[in-house]
């Protein structure tokens, strides 16, 4: 396992972390400044300002990208579809000229939630149908491009309204049935956030093997969790065995970043950009 207590060499910062502080060019420059070589962006900051621009600022500071958030919300009523298939190939393109190592897959849940305003549904093993043959079509392109898909197993908190795959078999078993070869085009995003509380965790981390294993986004579980969504802690302050989950992560040969990925309407996004960065560095020596 990785030391990681003398440096942050191995830190990415997923850009959402400061999103209420700054625009994507500015969250660009303090990474600079705090020597962070690495960010995983998402889609909405980058159209703020420009795909060109956050190219060429990634650049300018030699950056590495972690991923790229992201494509998914797969299922959709009949109307929708196409609009579904042309965002998901235009995510592949985005991540494609930004340099992303993949593409991450929040999948969607039920249609009306994820894609409004398709007819609703209840229907929670159709939108599963749905979400494995948009994958599936997804791949095809994605294969071309050759950008690789992670597909995010999400918290069943999540599973009407962002993901509802919610388990890594899950999400591994889409992977075995769409890339039986395994031959890296598809894979799984673990974030310690949606699977710590798993008792198939270690087994899924195991079966997923380095081939699979395309990126690992970490922040802690708070008690009591006060928002379902925007409510998560810096690593350290809860009660994920972050340490535990890296160590069986990087045993089966991953050694890409670990991504601080914190959505914080009550705490972070509430405190100056270089306090949180400087946080999550310390933290990242201490509690990763
Ligand atoms: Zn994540």
């Amino acid at each position: 396992m990785r030391d990681f207590s003398g440096d942050h060499a191995w830190l990415s910062l997923n850009t959402a972390t400061v999103r209420e502080q700054r625009d994507l060019l500015q969250i660009i420059e303090a990474c600079a400044r705090h020597e962070i070589r690495a960010i995983s962006p998402w889609r909405d900051q980058v159209a703020v300002v420009g795909l060109e621009a956050t190219a060429a600022a990634i650049r300018r500071h030699g950056l590495k990208l972690s991923g790229y958030c992201r494509g998914g919300m797969f299922p959709a009523d009949a109307e929708r579809r196409q609009e579904m298939r042309d965002d998901n190939r235009r995510a592949v393109d985005e991540a494609a000229a930004l340099g992303a190592p993949c593409l991450v897959l929040v999948v969607g849940g039920l249609p009306h939630l994820s894609r409004p305003p398709s007819a609703v549904s209840h229907d929670i093993a159709l939108a599963r149908s749905q979400v494995e043959d948009g994958i599936a079509e997804l791949l095809d392109y994605a294969r071309v491009v050759r950008m690789p898909l992670a597909i995010e197993p999400l918290h069943p908190m999540y599973a009407a309204d962002r993901a509802c795959v919610n388990t890594l078999a899950h999400a591994l078993d889409i992977c075995d049935r769409l890339d039986a070869e395994r031959s890296g085009a598809l894979g799984v995003a673990v974030d310690v956030y949606h699977v710590w509380w798993d008792p198939d965790l270690y087994a899924g981390i195991r079966r997923a093997g380095r081939d699979r294993l395309l990126a690992f986004h970490v922040c802690d579980w708070l008690v009591p969790t006060r928002d379902l969504l925007l409510d998560r802690g810096m690593m350290g302050d809860g009660v994920i065995e972050i340490r535990k989950i890296r160590a069986a992560v990087e045993a089966e040969g991953f050694a890409g970043f670990s991504e601080v990925e914190i959505f914080s309407e009550l705490d972070w996004w509430a405190r100056p950009i270089d306090e949180v960065l400087t946080t999550c560095i310390a933290r990242h020596k201490t509690a990763v």
